[in-house]
């Protein structure tokens, strides 16, 4: 490039990593809390709620499930989840090829073993593999990862599933608020498993939520989180009558969730679908200006999804390892951080499963070539719509400068 074309090149100049602010009323509500000093969830006047177990209550109202519970982080809901549905060491747990390192992270920390299934070119599980790999994995639970918000079609999913006897718990780090056909994501499987870490859709730093329609399961959780005896303080918690086993049989694995992050959530949770809309216009300016460039496939949102376009995901499948570096150094050079999942190491938050050396390997062709070309990059709420479109712009710009 000369001097020239280089003065004409457009840029941005916002930050991928820099989230909204939280509103006003969660800054009161934390400083309540800390003018208190009572910030352990079980640390309450008589009578009083405490901030944990209306955070439980709201979040089981939003989510329209029986039971809530909160915890520390979204992979501590998904290792207890996976406990509270009786996994052992040794058993086999199904579960998305292309997700989070916390995902077969919480099945290989109970010493189970993770056994992959491909996912298809729109990133939703491919249901032809999970139908095959019920038969040859004897596995009894499927932990199917939503991963970046890309449900798939959840009845047929639940059909299988139902017909073989698997129990199913979703990860919906990314699909907090989502639906298909009107069903909210999370209430499918018998457990639904929720992040509320500062890069998800409602922000305490760290943080996780598990709802279940299933007393037993609440009630294994809830010991399992670390509540010693005093679970009858639950926000949304079961009867009493529940916790006979689980009290003497769940191990306590200290994951509670504190009363200042709680405090952060509540004021969040009942802005969230204001966000969700925010972040859905975000996602359809970007998405549009994605398409003018022939080269980048995103994937397809079907109508019985409700989306949330927090993040936003397209391929590139004409492009080899150098043409993918060439996108991404021309993007960096317009002020725009894509991450790549088809990089040979892992980097940031972005792995592949070859990476999960604690994972027994296995041949995935299918969801390997995906991951080859597929781009992925952050809508913070803190990025305007124009910003968005802008964005998109400059990439397809980068598209066909480097095609
Ligand atoms: C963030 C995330 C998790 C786990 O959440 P933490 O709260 O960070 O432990 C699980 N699955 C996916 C897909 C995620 O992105």
């Amino acid at each position: 490039m000369d001097d020239a074309a280089r003065a004409r090149q457009r840029v941005f100049t916002g930050n991928f990593t820099q989230q909204a602010p939280l509103p006003e009323a969660a800054l009161a509500a934390a400083a309540q809390v800390l003018s208190t000093g009572r910030l352990h969830r079980y640390n309450l006047l008589p009578g009083e709620i405490g901030p944990v177990a209306a955070l439980e209550a709201a979040y089981r109202d939003w989510q329209g499930s029986a039971y809530c519970l909160a915890v520390t982080s979204g992979g501590q809901a998904l290792q207890i989840a996976l406990r509270a549905v009786g996994v052992k060491p040794g058993d086999a747990v199904l579960t998305n090829a292309f997700t989070l390192a916390p995902v077969p992270g919480a099945i290989a920390a109970l010493g189970a073993r993770p056994v992959l299934v491909e996912i298809d070119q729109n990133l939703r599980l491919d249901l032809q593999d999970l139908a095959a790999k019920i038969q040859t994995s004897r596995a009894r639970v499927l932990l199917v990862s939503h991963m970046r918000g890309h449900l798939c079609d959840m009845e047929r999913l639940m059909q299988i599933c139902d017909a073989a006897g698997i129990t199913v718990i979703e990860d919906c780090a990314h699909t907090m608020g989502a639906s298909w056909n009107g069903r909210k994501s999370g209430n499918f499987g018998a457990v639904g498993c929720f992040s509320t870490q500062t890069y998800k859709h409602i922000n305490s730093g760290e943080g996780g939520l598990l709802t279940t329609d299933d007393a037993e399961i609440a009630a294994r959780a809830t010991i399992l989180s670390g509540s010693y005896m005093l679970y009858p303080r639950h926000g949304a918690g079961p009867d009493e009558a529940a916790y006979e086993r689980a009290r003497y049989e769940m191990p306590n694995l200290s994951a509670r969730m504190d009363a200042l992050r709680a405090a952060l959530l509540v004021p969040q949770l009942q802005a969230l679908d204001h966000s969700i809309d925010a972040w859905n216009a975000r996602y359809a300016a970007c998405a549009t200006a994605l398409r003018a460039c022939n080269g980048l496939h995103l994937p397809d949102r079907p109508a019985q999804e409700r989306m949330v376009g927090s993040s936003i995901q397209f391929r590139a499948p004409g492009r080899d390892a150098a043409g993918c570096r060439a996108l991404i150094a021309g993007a960096a050079a317009r002020g725009v951080e894509l991450k790549w999942f088809g990089a040979a190491q892992p980097a940031g938050f972005t792995s592949a499963h070859t990476s999960w050396r604690y994972v027994d390997p296995q041949v995935l062709p299918q969801t390997d070539r995906i991951l080859a070309t597929l781009f992925d990059m952050r809508l913070p709420l803190s990025f305007s719509v124009e910003d968005c479109a802008f964005i998109g712009e400059l990439i397809a710009e980068t598209c066909r400068d480097t095609a």
